[in-house]
């Protein structure tokens, strides 16, 4: 292996000793196929040059880490779709609100570089698929220069604010989310120069929010949104879902239920607002319902967060749907800390002490 250079395994052995200090672990810019792990931007743009130079393309798949399927799955169609895969793999600070998760969001290094690691050899044996070259997992004093991130709402910093799209839904319950979320990206963006990124549509919204951000801000890059992956009950996917344990996950797949129901509605020609989201509101009231019935021992409450159906470009709630555009169901939940965890129960990390918050949608087609 060349000076300078190590593949994911010896450098997850050399991070773990290191702590992860911000080291920019590649010095060279030549184009070997394993892939790298980068800690600081210079010696990441030096390497993208040199992919440009040679023609190739790059793909860019922002993610938080803890990786699952869902982000496995836009790895792959950007290996489908470029020479080289991104992926960055960053906990960013500004999308997260002072009371929120931001401790305690998992973080499970090693495993996702194993995750990686894996995907890019199942990419080697797909002729012209691309392959995970990079890795860039930088540090918070290389993604916020010049100040300490700030998560308050008037807090101080460059941001990037899209309104009043990112005030709307998740907007609305998380005030800081979108602006965290458009300000990171483009950093990335600046940084890696994608020729495309991948953006799953579990996170709906902010495919909306990224879009704007790439046509208002001029960003030369193509946005691709990948589809949601699902556990076998219908759950999406999420790097929160280990904190739900199985009385929590068994309930949580009430949020997809409710929405293939509106959905169902959709389809079936409905185009009124109360027409289309009465049987999902009524579905979620039943189970909660349910299972507030039940003795704290048994039972996963959770609250209602919103149920929406919006216009796919504004993410403003419509009264009916125009089967011209479409548009967007999308809901959100919170499932309570389990009140009496049982004995031996399996309450998922934290003991199902830690509420979780879900996420999910589906897109209504228009209709030609
Ligand atoms: P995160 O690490 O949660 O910030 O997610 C990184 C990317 O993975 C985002 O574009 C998400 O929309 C996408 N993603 C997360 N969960 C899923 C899923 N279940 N299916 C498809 N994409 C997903």
């Amino acid at each position: 292996m060349a000076r300078g250079l190590q593949t994911i395994r010896s450098l997850s052995v050399l991070i773990t000793r290191r702590s992860l200090s911000t080291t920019a672990f590649r010095t060279s810019p030549s184009i070997l196929p394993q892939t790298q792990i980068f800690r600081s931007d210079p010696p990441l743009r030096a390497y993208r040059r040199s992919l440009l130079l040679s023609n190739r393309t790059v793909g860019l798949v922002p993610t938080m880490g803890a990786l699952h399927a869902g982000h496995l799955s836009l790895a792959r169609l950007a290996a489908l779709e470029n020479t080289d895969v991104f992926v960055s793999i960053y906990i960013n600070p500004t999308q997260f609100g002072l009371h929120e998760d931001l401790s305690s969001y998992p973080k499970t290094w090693d495993a996702d570089l194993a995750a990686l690691d894996a995907l890019d050899k199942e990419l080697a044996t797909i002729p012209g698929a691309g392959r995970i070259s990079a890795i860039f997992a930088p540090t918070t004093d290389i993604m916020y220069p010049t100040l300490p991130p700030d998560s308050a709402v008037d807090g101080k910093g460059s941001f990037v604010t899209i309104t009043p799209l990112a005030t709307l839904l998740e907007g609305a319950s998380r005030p800081v989310f979108f602006r965290g979320v458009a300000t990171v990206c483009m950093k990335l963006f600046n940084i890696c120069t994608p020729e495309r990124v991948y953006f799953g549509q579990k996170d709906v919204q902010q495919t909306v929010v990224i879009r704007r951000l790439v046509k208002d801000f001029h960003v030369d890059t193509d946005v691709r949104v990948g589809p949601t992956q699902r556990e076998e009950s219908g759950l999406a996917m999420s790097s929160r879902n280990v904190y739900l344990g199985a009385r929590r996950r068994a309930v949580a797949v009430v949020l997809s239920q409710a929405l293939r129901r509106a959905e169902e509605q959709y389809v079936a020609g409905k185009r009124k607002r109360g027409d289309i989201l009465a049987p999902a509101t009524w579905h979620l009231g039943r189970v909660a319902a349910e299972q507030e019935g039940l003795a704290k021992a048994r039972r996963a409450c959770f609250d209602v967060d919103y149920i929406a159906l919006s216009d796919p470009e504004t993410m403003e709630e419509v009264q009916e749907v125009d089967p011209e555009r479409g548009a967007i169901l999308s809901g959100a939940i919170k499932m309570k800390e389990l009140e009496e965890p049982g004995e031996g129960e399996e309450c998922g990390v934290g003991g199902g002490r830690i509420a979780v918050r879900l996420i999910d949608n589906i897109i209504l087609q228009p209709v030609v």
